[in-house]
């Protein structure tokens, strides 16, 4: 620590880059490391990279149709959707948002899952008439003969579940500042089945799907094919298609004995709980002491959207509370600014966008960007007087938060090239040479999440590091675009393959 106050000899933000800079040398071993905990995750249960089969065992090629309904719990969101796949690679989707208060997140599961189930009821019931839900539309699955259909539902759930099949999974942990009593170990199904029932509302849930394997089915229907699902938002994540044969763990589990391709949610937030590969500095380790998780999810605390607008706080007020000179605002902090978790990335994205002059903002002269960072920064942190924020605080704060995400985008690119590495597209080249295996593929990797959406350059960032751990020439083939409303439609896309399951179709 005592590198980045004034009376060092080195700059205080050059300090601070040292700090956050990932050498190509560690993008190496990091990207290593990971491939081997990819083996281990594959070859046996427990892992913290969990490495999840999904038994979803085919991805679409867009001409897939039906109307489905999911319900998708993200990290800050929760929605019903009712999804239409038009069976032309597009689909249409009607969809509620419903806020998920911290109470819910940390309180009785069953009180959650009352909530998501009275969510589902309230968009089946109260949804005005010209636009109700096509309930005939439905494919209706029954409970047995004698009772009345019920609509089929799945659900985007987005945390670590060990499925069981492609409708059961028990929860691993919690993530994303959730903690609700009483879930982890449970089958989440049940829990929403249970909640269901117990309210008698006539809905079954056929398929559970994680949110990056809604973004890689999603981007595979609405572009004929993907290899990998990603998610860069409150949390991170990917999923991709592995051959089966190399998912050992699934032993003699009849999936194995048929061989053949399977999506496995890689859960990569948990790589490297350790850290022995992960360079930190004391502002990460202050963030995960005081989270609710320390030492798990280590990978996903470096790179996701709940966090790093956390590390750029305690950043910002190590350098208010610089010794013996301050080096933000004169010393002086505002309520907002002592809060913990009070930002996520949106305001790093704010000071992103004001600094490259995008959207609304124009006028490209230093000063001006550092007028608009300026101008962020009194708004965001709540400062009392316009005198408090200088022009060179302003510049200051754009740093500590570029180096900040810098560090996420090459961090994330560690993840998506392990992946090409793994599944035989890339080879990890020595001193940035990667290999080519295979040639001409278009290589599809759908991504969503705050992060990679709303972040300036995020993808830019990221995709200049998987050309140094891949090499350009792969790099060049990886096709990255956004998986649009990937949890409703992949959830749809989902119950579909559930239902041509249950009616004996191998897919
Ligand atoms: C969860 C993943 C999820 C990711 C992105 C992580 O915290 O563990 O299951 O895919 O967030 O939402
Ligand atoms: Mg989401």
């Amino acid at each position: 620590m005592a590198a980045i106050f004034s009376d060092s000899p080195t700059h205080p933000l050059d300090a601070l880059k040292d700090h956050f800079t990932l050498h190509d040398h560690q993008l190496h071993a990091i990207t290593k490391t990971f491939l081997s905990e990819v083996s281990d995750g594959l070859s046996k249960y427990g892992h913290p990279m969990a490495m999840i089969p999904t038994y979803v065992k085919g991805v679409p090629n867009g001409s897939e149709t039906g109307t489905f309904l999911a319900l998708d719990l993200g990290g800050t969101n929760l929605r019903v959707c009712e999804v239409t796949l038009h069976g032309d690679k597009t689909f249409s989707i009607r969809q509620q948002k419903y806020k998920v208060s911290e109470a819910l997140k940390t309180g009785e599961a069953t009180t959650l899952f009352d909530y998501l189930a009275d969510s589902v009821d309230a968009f089946l019931t109260v949804s005005p008439k010209a636009e109700s839900p096509k309930i005939d539309g439905f494919r209706h699955t029954s409970f047995n003969d004698s009772d009345p259909p019920a609509v089929p539902l799945a659900l985007t759930f987005s945390f670590p579940v060990e499925q069981t099949a492609l409708d059961s999974g028990f929860l691993l942990t919690w993530t994303k500042g959730f903690s609700a009593k009483n879930a982890v170990g449970k089958d989440v199904v049940k829990l929403l089945q249970d909640a269901f029932d117990r309210k008698h509302i006539h809905v079954k849930c056929v398929a559970l799907v994680n949110d990056t394997v809604g973004a890689l089915l999603s981007r595979a229907y609405n572009t004929g094919g993907c290899m990998l699902g990603a998610i860069f938002g409150t949390g991170t994540n990917g999923a991709y298609v592995e051959s089966v044969s190399n998912i050992t763990k699934l032993g003699k589990h009849p999936t194995a004995a048929a061989g053949g391709m399977m999506i496995v949610n890689t859960e990569w937030g948990g790589f490297n709980n350790s850290r022995s590969v992960l360079p930190t500095t004391p502002w990460d380790n202050k963030l995960d002491r005081e989270s609710i998780n320390p030492r798990f999810q280590a990978f996903e605390k470096f790179i996701s959207g709940m966090y790093l607008g956390e590390i750029a706080r305690n950043v910002v007020l190590s350098f208010i509370d610089a010794a013996p000179k301050p080096l933000l605002f004169t010393g002086r902090s505002t309520p907002i600014l002592n809060k913990q978790w009070a930002f996520d990335t949106a305001v790093l994205s704010e000071v992103e966008e004001a600094w490259t002059g995008l959207g609304r903002f124009s006028g490209s002269s230093e000063k001006d960007q550092r007028q608009r960072v300026r101008g962020v920064l009194l708004q965001r942190f709540e400062f009392e007087s316009d005198d408090l924020v200088s022009l060179e605080d302003a510049a200051t704060v754009r740093q500590i938060c570029t180096l900040v995400v810098d560090r996420a985008a090459r961090m994330s690119a560690c993840a998506v090239a392990a992946i090409l590495v793994q599944t035989g597209r890339a080879r990890l080249g020595g001193e940035g040479k990667g290999e080519l295996v295979d040639s001409g593929e278009r290589i599809g990797v759908g991504v969503d999440g705050s992060l990679v959406e709303f972040y300036p350059n995020f993808q830019k960032k990221m995709r200049d590091s998987i050309r140094v751990l891949v090499g350009s020439e792969v790099e060049s083939r990886v096709e990255i675009g956004m998986a649009k409303d990937g949890s409703g439609a992949g959830a749809a896309l989902c119950a579909l393959i559930a239902q041509k399951m249950s009616e004996g179709a191998s897919l």
